[in-house]
């Protein structure tokens, strides 16, 4: 096995101060990218920190005690994140899903979801607000989340083998309290709860049929999503991808599934239902069956930068207005500029793209933008 050379560019100081344009853009809720692709969903990533160190995330080799991570300071408050969400749901957005590294690590984040909860869409509808956790904390947590306006959660869970799911997390968490966690946010309400299992084909694909059975007419929606060549550290190769058509083979070869329809427009996983009634799973496909068409993402980062796209190389500083001097027009101006010039479709290319395509623009870390 040869030796994984895995650069190490602070991706993050990688971005462009975002311009505030000489004409204002008016927020009317239809606003749409080059493609023709609306702003629908915000993703906040709240910390960039995590107490896990799964390998095709954050690998321990990388993220070790000496990583830099991002002061306090450099961190926007929650009442800076609610100022600029609320530019973005003038804007469309109806959803907002918190990320991190590990949301439930960042304190008092019921503050900040009471602040998003009092939010309306263009339409004065309530926001969907939604989590993903790797569903540590989830146990202790989870009323009150749900008591601060949460609606759903979505957790992270690899497998359900003990030495595998530890293994994976690397800090040697017990899937038992994961379990859990995942048992008390059923208890508070907070669903219907999505499980996201990150496949990797030679590492946990012989957890996809115990998970199924597992999950199976619990109402809890498992997703199957395909190991992705996130950020630029996690040592990605295509041979440890397990397509999602062979994940839904395995699985129907024991449990018949029949396929559904998308639940929304933009929906990342492709939908497939138990032929028995009990329930249903989702893939999500971003390596063999790309879903860049209907797009309708943006993520920001802890500290204020916009990335319109998972495998951005290059953020828009919105902080430095966020703390400058812009007004909330101004702001939500250099927001709409910023999402009308949009193209990103990197799922789309990747497989086109030769094997050194952005040598020296390395992808931004999805521990940094969450998921
Ligand atoms: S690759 Fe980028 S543009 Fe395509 S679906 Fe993912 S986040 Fe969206």
């Amino acid at each position: 096995m040869s030796e994984r050379v895995i650069p190490l560019i602070d991706q993050r100081l990688v971005s462009v101060p975002a311009r505030v344009p000489s004409v204002a853009t008016a927020a009317t809720g239809l606003l749409s990218d080059t493609r023709g692709r609306p702003l629908r969903d915000l993703r906040i990533s709240v910390t960039d920190r995590c107490n896990f160190r799964c390998s095709y995330c954050m690998p321990k080799s990388i993220f070790d005690k000496d990583y830099p991570y991002l002061p306090h300071s450099a961190l926007l408050s929650f009442e800076e994140i609610t100022r600029v969400a609320r530019q973005f749901v003038a804007h469309g957005v109806q959803k907002i899903r918190l990320t991190g590294g590990e949301p439930l690590l960042r304190k008092n984040l019921e503050i900040l979801i009471e602040q998003l909860a009092a939010l309306r869409t263009v339409e004065g509808q309530p926001l969907d607000i939604t989590l993903t956790t790797n569903g540590s904390l989830l146990t202790r947590k989870a009323n009150a989340l749900k008591a601060s306006g949460l609606q759903r959660v979505t957790v992270s869970l690899d497998g359900l083998d003990d030495t595998i799911f530890r293994a994976m997390n690397d800090v040697d968490f017990p899937v038992a309290d994961v379990l859990d966690g995942i048992a008390a946010a059923q208890a508070a309400g907070l669903g219907p709860i999505k499980i996201n299992m990150v496949v990797k084909r030679g590492t946990n694909d012989d957890q996809i049929l115990p998970m199924a059975r597992h999950f199976k007419g619990s109402g809890i929606v498992l997703r199957f999503i395909e190991y992705m060549d996130v950020g630029a550290t996690n040592g990605w190769r295509m041979d440890e991808v397990l397509p999602s058509a062979e994940v839904v083979q395995r699985i129907h070869r024991e449990l018949p599934l029949v396929q559904l329809g998308a639940s929304a427009p933009g929906e990342t996983a492709e939908r497939w239902g138990y032929a028995d009634g009990t329930g249903e799973i989702g893939v999500i496909s971003s390596v063999t069956q790309a879903f860049c068409g209907d797009c309708n993402r943006a993520r920001l980062s802890t500290e204020g930068q916009l990335y319109l796209c998972l495998f951005a190389s290059q953020g828009h500083d919105l902080r430095q207005l966020i703390r400058g001097d812009a007004t909330d027009e101004q702001l939500s101006s250099a927001i709409a500029s910023i999402w009308q010039g949009r193209g990103d479709r990197y799922s789309e290319l990747r497989a086109s793209l030769p094997p050194d395509a952005g040598q020296g623009k390395r992808r931004v870390e999805m521990s940094y933008i969450g998921g």
